[in-house]
């Protein structure tokens, strides 16, 4: 094989079984870990670096800080603690020793060590007999490797187990990556020309992957990992500048005169609206008074009014003849918006529907007849409305709300019913700025970053489970003072029984024995629908005085006697959803009160629950939630398929962001099917990265 390769020319697209040094086992290996060829390979990025400037000496160490220790095995070998087997290897550096220890599934590692191998681990520093770690990462050094001596920055990739087991591990792998750099580096070609690099202070791509792997310094790692992020940031944002520039290149309809029915509607309100709220009014109306259809998204906390804003925003469309559609992601949000839009819409006489999953046949019909006709003129709904049998005379706007919930294509299917509709989109889950960009990044953001006026700030507190009797007293005085409360349980999955036995019992005992004076209500998903309506209209009429639920709560329910939350479990829930969970209270006059029941002492819990007592403040919530979850986990991955990135960070590299959005949004302007000739290397590499996408876009 070895004789036939030199025959072979060596490029980022050869299939990675015929680098030398891989072959088919390890090709194989590579391949199920989503390595298919060099260039792939070339993209495999490390996850950490060896640096002599972040070495510890064993002297050196912290008990529980994570640290990198260099050193030379000095002895290894199976060990037995009273029923336990372990495996223990102790290394030596020039200042002591430190015990490594691995316990349970052992035998990968049992033959991985010689005496005398020079050893770089990294991991959380105990203290036992000695210093000690705990399943560290380990990478053994070849010889001149060693970056304490050599003053060599080296690198440390990302491995599984299948791939450490045909011995692709940081020294296997830096092999391999040394054997494609020099192969291939010729060869790289850079999608970016030499005058935008330059004005973008950037190296080319061939010496960003030299220098990502084999770095010569600090200033060229740095150098190397800011190139390679701003490919990532670069083509995300050019994906959304070009779907953005498809969606404005339609022409739409003008929407020009404010409209007798936004008119009744704005004067009957009983409130004044906030200085937020009549900024963005103020941009929608310019977005509609436009040719090309609005494409925005409002962002803002639960209860800081959006519901209005949308309301108005649909009034001016429907007093140019033409329908709105509002879509929501559940049927009890589609409920909720359907009544707020009945009751705001009630002076101005606007015919409204409601169209949702579990209506009865006969009562969709008559929606789709009188959508058809246009006889309604604004219809509330589910996923019920992309139904193939739902046809408007003339919808001119669709209005998305937790937008985020919906994919691209079933937001696109709402759209095709129309002739290119204004499109607004509410999203109560305010998310970090920089992910903003990148999520939503194709639509104009509009924030409302302004609660009513009449809001007292939501005081929260963090209790231990063995102070719920001074919780529930305080309940009590809380109910007869009039308000009300709810009690929250968690369901994470529909499945887990466990959770439903924790509602049950809960709702139980608070019904039967502590409340047991009190009126107590109880609502969750697996109820009919009409025994969960009854229950919360019992609520909202102030019959129930304590409603236990599970998460159902989380959207539709908006009752402003509600002054008190007891979140059971709290540290099981996420951020975002324990945020928006707590916007169910605080949204009258009253003072009112969160209190989050803590029975797990993980850190992480800890210090989400921390965040939570200490700001009420959507983003800042945000922020922290991306930071501990990861953009990926953030919203689920469905929607956002397309965000792979390989050593882009949406939390840090905010700069980066903003300078490539610029960058894009810039190039597609001036050249808006990326037809220019400098431009054709960037196109091309754009329908690598995006071909399921293509669709969305318009470039040929
Ligand atoms: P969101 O949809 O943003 O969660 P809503 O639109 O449901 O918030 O508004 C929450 C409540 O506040 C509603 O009862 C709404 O009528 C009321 N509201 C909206 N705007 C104002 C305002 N400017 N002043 C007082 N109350 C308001
Ligand atoms: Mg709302």
């Amino acid at each position: 094989m070895s004789a036939a390769t030199t025959y072979y020319q060596t490029n980022l697209t050869t299939d990675i079984i015929y680098l030398k040094g891989v072959g088919p086992q390890r090709g194989g290996a590579l391949k199920r870990y989503g390595i298919e060829n060099v260039g792939q390979l070339l993209h495999h990025f490390p996850r950490r670096y060896l640096d002599r400037t972040n070495i510890k000496y064993i002297r050196e160490v912290k008990i529980g800080e994570e640290a990198v220790i260099i050193g030379k095995v000095a002895s290894f070998g199976m060990q037995q603690a009273r029923r336990r087997r372990f495996f223990q290897m102790t290394l030596n550096d020039p200042t002591g020793y430190l015990t490594c220890v691995w316990f349970n599934s052992i035998s990968w590692i049992v033959d991985k060590f010689q005496e005398g191998d020079s050893i770089a681990v990294f991991g959380k520093i105990e203290f036992r007999k000695g210093f000690q770690i705990t399943h560290p990462e380990f990478d053994i050094l070849e010889e001149g490797e060693d970056p304490v001596n050599t003053g060599k920055i080296l690198a440390q990739y990302p491995s599984t187990a299948a791939l450490k087991a045909v011995g692709l591990e940081g020294r296997g792998f830096r092999k391999i990556i040394n054997v494609a750099l020099e192969l291939v580096v010729e060869e790289i070609e850079d999608y970016f020309t030499p005058e935008f690099r330059d004005e973008e202070k950037l190296l080319s791509l061939h010496e960003a992957l030299e220098q990502v792997h084999q770095p010569n310094d600090k200033p060229s790692l740095k150098n190397a990992i800011y190139r390679l992020k701003y490919d990532e940031h670069f083509f995300l944002q050019l994906l959304m500048a070009l779907k953005r520039q498809a969606k404005e290149e339609n022409s739409g309809r003008v929407f020009s005169q404010r409209g007798k029915y936004e008119k009744d509607i704005f004067k009957s309100l009983d409130f004044t609206l906030t200085d937020a709220q009549i900024n963005v009014l103020k941009e929608i109306r310019s977005d509609l008074a436009r040719r090309s259809p609005m494409n925005r998204l409002i962002q803002g906390d639960v209860g800081s009014g959006k519901t209005i804003v949308a309301v108005l925003a649909a009034a001016i469309v429907i007093s140019h003849g033409s329908q709105v559609a509002v879509m929501a992601p559940t049927e009890i949000l589609a409920e909720q918006h359907y009544s707020s839009f009945l009751q705001f819409c009630k002076p101005a006489n606007i015919k409204i529907a409601l169209l949702i999953g579990n209506q009865k046949k006969a009562e969709k019909d008559k929606v789709y007849s009188q959508l058809e006709s246009g006889e309604i003129q604004l219809v509330v709904g589910t996923h019920a409305l992309i139904q193939e049998g739902v046809t408007f005379k003339d919808l001119g706007m669709i209005i998305v709300d937790e937008q985020h919930r919906f994919g691209v294509e079933q937001r696109k299917a709402l759209i095709d019913k129309g002739y290119s509709p204004e499109v607004l989109a509410l999203t109560a889950t305010p998310i970090p700025r920089t992910l903003a960009f990148t999520i939503h990044g194709d639509m104009h953001i509009s924030i409302i970053d302004e609660l009513p006026k009449n809001r007292l700030p939501i005081i929260t507190k963090v209790v231990k489970p063995a102070r719920m009797d001074q919780v529930y007293d305080f309940m009590k005085k809380e109910m007869d003072a009039g308000h009300q409360c709810f009690v929250i349980y968690p369901i994470i999955e529909e499945s887990e029984k466990m959770d439903w036995k924790a509602s049950d019992t809960g709702f139980k005992k608070l019904s039967e024995k502590v409340f047991a004076d009190y009126k107590v209500g109880y609502i969750h998903g697996k109820m009919k629908k009409k025994t969960r309506d009854e229950q919360m209209a019992a609520m909202a009429n102030n019959e129930i005085q304590c409603l236990v639920a599970t998460t159902v709560v989380e959207v539709g329910i908006d009752i402003a006697n509600a002054t008190v939350m007891v979140i059971e479990n709290a540290d099981r829930f996420g951020l975002t959803q324990l945020h928006q969970l707590r916007g169910r209270i605080g949204r009258g006059s009253s003072q009112s009160y969160c209190v989050l029941v803590k029975n797990s002492k993980t850190p992480e819990a800890e210090h989400r629950l921390k965040v939570m007592e200490s700001t009420s403040n959507g983003f800042k919530i945000s922020d922290e939630d991306l930071k501990l979850r990861g953009p990926g986990e953030f919203f689920g991955t469905r929607q956002h398929g397309y965000i792979k990135s390989k050593i882009a960070n949406f939390v840090e590299d905010g700069p980066i962001i903003r300078q490539t959005r610029k960058r894009a949004f810039q190039m597609v302007e001036y050249d808006p099917k990326l037809q220019l000739d400098k431009h054709q290397n960037i196109r091309k590499q754009f329908k690598e990265n995006y071909r399921h996408m293509l669709e969305f876009v318009n470039i040929s």
